[in-house]
């Protein structure tokens, strides 16, 4: 792979599809910057149900974005976000938020505030000499980075999702979540035309790993 070459890798799919877990090994191997734009929605999330904000609301949304300053850290190789200097904790993962975070990721003004912040997690991973960016979310590669040099779209049957939730201890309303994602007007829950399909359920996450990383070399070797 040229090191000179700067590579953005991105990665959606259903609650549970396995992004999260494929995005952490392939930043380790490629030494690559890892975001989970999924973690922003939830903090964000987190901090409006703080501020008591009904998601029906409109002005009462605004009024709670317009109080919140963005910022980033890093952790090893993965970049959070930060709200008013607040880092996420484990509360982002709580019930509360499983429950409501797809409402609040379905109003526009709230995507549009995450849109740029998420497009510049680029010169965070630039400037902290990343080789690339490995963001997963659901619609990296349709609507954030539509140009990525890989666009991949992981499924799992929903069983199969269900199981590893079960697995992590984790009680979340995955097939909730995934119907008012694929549902929503405002960049929905889809494989972006031209990008590459991958089912999972009966993969492990090494063979997974294994075909992410022989895509990425291919298409570096080929640039
Ligand atoms: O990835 P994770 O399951 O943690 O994402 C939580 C929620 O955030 C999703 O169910 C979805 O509503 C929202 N999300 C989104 N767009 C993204 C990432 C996450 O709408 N790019």
């Amino acid at each position: 792979m040229d090191p000179n070459n700067f590579h953005i890798v991105a990665i959606d799919g259903g609650a549970a599809a396995g992004k999260s877990s494929t995005s952490r090994a392939i930043s380790q191997r490629f030494h690559f910057m890892h975001v989970d734009t999924g973690s922003f929605y939830r903090a964000v999330t987190r901090k409006l149900l703080d501020a008591d904000v009904d998601p029906k609301d409109s002005d009462a949304v605004t009024a709670g974005l317009d109080a919140l300053a963005l910022g980033t850290t890093l952790s090893d190789s993965t970049a959070s976000i930060t709200l008013n200097g607040w880092t996420p904790d484990d509360s982002i993962r709580s019930q509360i938020v499983n429950d409501n975070v797809s409402q609040f990721a379905a109003i526009p003004s709230l995507r549009a505030f995450l849109l740029d912040y998420q497009r510049s997690q680029v010169e965070v991973a630039k400037e902290n000499g990343f080789r690339g960016l490995v963001m997963e979310g659901r619609d990296i590669g349709s609507v954030i980075f539509p140009d990525a040099d890989l666009r991949l779209f992981l499924f799992a049957d929903p069983e199969k999702r269900a199981q590893r939730r079960a697995k992590e201890g984790i009680a979340d309303s995955i097939e909730k979540r995934d119907k008012l994602d694929s549902s929503r007007k405002t960049a929905p829950l889809q494989c972006p035309e031209g990008a590459t399909f991958l089912d999972t359920s009966d993969l492990s996450l090494e063979e997974v790993v294994e075909r992410v990383s022989e895509l990425i070399t291919e298409i570096a070797a080929a640039q």
